[in-house]
């Protein structure tokens, strides 16, 4: 009781000596390139890191351009997290210009990624053209979202062996609350008729979520918003609304509205809602967090496919 007592004067003696930030718990500053990738830095980092996002919520990491700011958030950070497959086609040249000596962790070390062969689509069949390259969406699976909490687990770890035990136990919470929306995104889409599992979208965001729960995304654009679709591209994915009846077009939060209510409008194919493909909406928007994505995807999905 007396120690106690002795313990908690000593305390509020230090408290007065030293101003408050001294005391507060010093955070890890790290980078993470985009919202969603933030996302999951944010569980599992917790109140040990302060981050920074790059690309930020409705944003297109595909196409960003990097303001000077940019570079002197990286010369601050201790460890940057990028997602790698091309996706960042912009990083390289940043992290170079700023100098930074933070660690560069890939966040989808060991996903295997779904690479894309010209002329050839995901299913094998010739004629649907799509650019060389891989697909960097890998966090569409939630499957891969794991990987994804592991790698960055490992690296905060890395940065900070302090907080080895608190980065685990988020990473492990995270993990559960990943595997319930893993169980409702299977469920919801079992209740979708198989033949309705089909729907375009503006670009090709959707493929690793398609081959983990066996759905098919049909884009007039490719893995990347960089390159537009050709009048060719738009031609094709009207004749094949047409010919499969396919029952729906769906907007993306990153992409221009124009041309998938173009489609709509010359095929009939209802427009099903906005997805979140490549970003997280604002905190006030249905989105702003990757579970509240995940949810909120398959709620649209369903909603228009099985009316
Ligand atoms: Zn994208």
């Amino acid at each position: 009781m007396i120690r106690r007592t002795i313990f908690a004067a000593l305390g509020a003696t230090v408290a007065m000596a030293n101003p408050p930030s001294a005391l507060a718990q010093e955070t890890l500053p790290v980078v993470a390139t985009f919202s969603i990738l933030s996302d999951f830095v944010k569980n599992v980092g917790g109140d040990r890191v302060s981050i920074t996002t790059l690309v930020g919520t409705n944003g297109d990491a595909h196409v960003y351009q990097p303001a000077p700011a940019d570079a002197k958030k990286l010369a601050g950070a201790k460890v940057i997290f990028v997602n790698g497959f091309k996706l960042e086609g912009w990083i390289d040249r940043l992290i170079k210009a700023s100098g930074t000596k933070a660690s560069v962790v890939t966040a989808t070390k060991g996903i295997t990624p779904r690479e894309m062969a010209e002329d050839e689509d995901r299913d094998g069949r010739k004629g649907q053209a799509h650019e060389h390259g891989v697909d960097p969406h890998a966090w569409q699976s939630i499957a891969n979202a794991r990987i994804y909490v592991a790698n960055i687990r490992d690296a905060l770890t890395a940065a900070d062996p302090a907080g080895k035990e608190a980065y685990e136990k988020n990473a492990a919470d995270y993990l559960a609350k990943l595997a319930a929306v893993e169980t409702e995104v299977k469920e919801a889409i079992a209740k979708i008729p198989a033949e309705r599992r089909r729907i375009i979208t503006t670009h090709d965001a959707f493929g690793y979520f398609g081959a983990a729960y066996g759905f098919e995304f049909i884009a007039p654009q490719g893995v990347s918003t960089e390159t537009e679709a050709s009048a060719r591209d738009v031609a094709k994915i009207i004749r094949q609304i047409r010919a499969q009846k396919i029952p729906a077009v769906f907007l993306e939060n990153v992409s221009d509205p124009r041309l998938v209510q173009r489609i709509s409008e010359e095929t009939g194919a209802k427009i099903g809602g906005t997805i979140y493909s490549d970003a997280l909406s604002g905190e006030n928007g249905p989105a702003s967090t990757y579970i509240d994505m995940m949810r909120h995807n398959i709620r649209e999905l369903s909603a228009a496919l099985t009316s």
